[in-house]
């Protein structure tokens, strides 16, 4: 991205006759609606602010160092490449119209806009702290390849500062790390902090054991994997517990500091845990393009923010814009993978057919979404699998999540090397992604930083404007 000069504004709305699909995002939801449309009689144009897909199942691999950036978030546009309909954008959506049809986004200064005859939004979601966004920066979550390789680098500093400092209570704290949520995204992260310390950092330090490091997973709720049910859950937690991940449930964080955080327990008592690596996973808050579009239709959003759809996953009154994926709230369904990845195609088909054959939107058919089930990582050769009655944990449903993640992880060439760095990690304890930056850990308050002078600037201008304007009238 070119340094700003001054602001530009550019109108790139598609050309030609044909009908123009935007689709905002190019997670599972907006790549599958795109490649749905490959045979459609339509112009697609996928406007997204990240240039990758981003598999965010296997992030957590990446903050480990067992799986590089690139096998888990391949550019949007050479997956598309072959498929001549589609336009790939950078863009960071900030405006959706509804009344002209035109979304505005901006790629650093340029500023650009696209009209739309259909309108696909799954711009996701973002980790939410309940209210308490300063937690944020002591706890960063997990939702980007910067979270994953921030979390890396943090993780990695701290057994490094472990090594040089000689104030004892310091080490403990750095060699403290607290994974706060016992969801998926928490267990997997335990399993693998703790797979790092003892297996793969082993005997690479020489003033400390990595293998003492404390790891703890906590939450406000009172089980493991609540999704998964208590047969997995405590499964899952036994196989923790026995990797030596201490698990405190009914623990309810209350604030988060630069060297901790304060618990509170189920009899009111608040305690403080000292730790220097907090990890956040507890909850996710819808985009904010979900607000934009409820403020300017009949439609609801819920308290996670996401769009209450209709059965066809459209807006009330507007039959031409569909939220898909982690955005949309129908029928109590879960923000996972496949709920986003039907939920594109069905919308995608939906276009397709009323373009091609002249349907109307009443006659849409409600959208089902099919249950494939869920699974979860606990460490090597250990997983959990939900699969409507059948439920199984270890060894044979680690291999079916190896299966299956393979599977779905985006090109040949990304599968090959992926399973080569998991024959790898497997073999050996060997992750070949250890490398750690400054960049990474501090980038985020150096991005913070410029984004707030930007503003600060951008404020002066105005107030210069509206000086000018009132200099010149007078
Ligand atoms: C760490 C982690 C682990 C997970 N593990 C699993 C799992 O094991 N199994 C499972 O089924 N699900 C899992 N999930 C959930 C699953 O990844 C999501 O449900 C799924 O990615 C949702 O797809 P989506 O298309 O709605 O959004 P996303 O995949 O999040 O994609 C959102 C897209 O929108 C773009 N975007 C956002 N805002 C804007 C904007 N303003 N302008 C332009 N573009 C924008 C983003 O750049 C991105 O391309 C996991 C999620 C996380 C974070």
């Amino acid at each position: 991205m070119t340094e700003p000069a001054h602001d530009q504004v550019t109108a790139t709305a598609p050309a030609g006759r044909r009908h123009r699909v935007v689709i905002i995002g190019s997670g599972f939801g907006g790549l599958f609606a795109a490649q749905q449309l490959k045979k459609a009689d339509v112009d697609v144009t996928l406007v997204a602010k990240t240039g990758h897909h981003l598999f965010q199942p296997l992030l957590y691999q990446v903050a480990t160092g067992i799986l590089s950036v690139g096998e888990i978030a391949p550019p949007t546009r050479l997956i598309l490449r072959d498929q001549k309909n589609v336009t790939c954008i950078l863009g960071d959506v900030t405006k959706i119209d509804v009344a002209s049809k035109t979304v505005f986004a901006s790629a650093g200064h340029i500023r650009f806009d696209l009209e739309y005859d259909s309108l696909i939004v799954a711009a996701g979601a973002n980790q939410s702290y309940f209210g308490n966004d300063h937690f944020e920066r002591w706890a960063p979550g997990m939702k980007t390849v910067d979270d994953a390789l921030e979390l890396r680098s943090r993780i990695l500093g701290c057994f490094e500062q472990a090594e040089v400092t000689e104030d004892e209570e310091e080490r403990r704290r750095l060699l403290t790390f607290i994974i706060v949520g016992a969801g998926p995204t928490g267990v997997e992260m335990a399993g693998q902090v703790a797979e790092l310390a003892q297996h793969t950092l082993k005997n690479t330090f020489r003033r400390i054991d990595p293998a003492s490091a404390r790891v703890i997973l906590l939450d406000a709720a009172a089980a493991v994997l609540p999704p998964f049910g208590n047969k997995l859950g405590n499964a899952a937690r036994a196989r923790l517990e026995k990797m030596g991940v201490e698990i405190q449930l009914n623990a309810m964080v209350t604030d988060v500091d630069q060297l901790g955080i304060e618990v509170k327990d189920p009899d009111g008592s608040v305690r403080r845990i000292d730790a220097t690596c907090k990890i956040w996973s507890a909850g996710v808050q819808a985009s904010t393009l979900g607000k934009m579009l409820a403020d300017q239709t009949e439609a609801e959003i819920d308290r996670a923010g996401r769009v209450l759809v209709q059965k066809d996953l459209s807006l009330p009154g507007h039959p031409e814009i569909f939220v898909v994926g982690d955005m949309m709230s129908l029928d109590k369904l879960p923000g996972v993978a496949q709920v986003a990845i039907q939920g594109g195609k069905y919308a995608a088909k939906q276009i397709a057919a009323e373009v091609e054959k002249g349907r109307s939107p009443a006659e849409r058919q409600p959208f089902k979404y099919f249950d494939k089930g869920s699974m979860a990582t606990v460490s090597r050769y250990s997983a959990v699998v939900k699969m409507g009655r059948l439920e199984i944990s270890g060894f044979i449903a680690w291999v079916m999540w190896l299966v299956v993640h393979l599977a779905y992880l985006i090109g040949f060439k990304n599968r090959l090397t992926t399973m080569f760095s998991w024959g790898m990690n497997m073999g050996g304890d060997h992750r070949s992604q250890l490398t750690s930056t400054q960049q990474w850990v501090y980038g985020r308050q150096a991005i913070e930083r410029v984004a707030e002078h930007e503003k600060a600037r951008s404020a002066e201008e105005d107030r210069d404007r509206a000086v000018e304007t009132t200099s010149i009238s007078e």
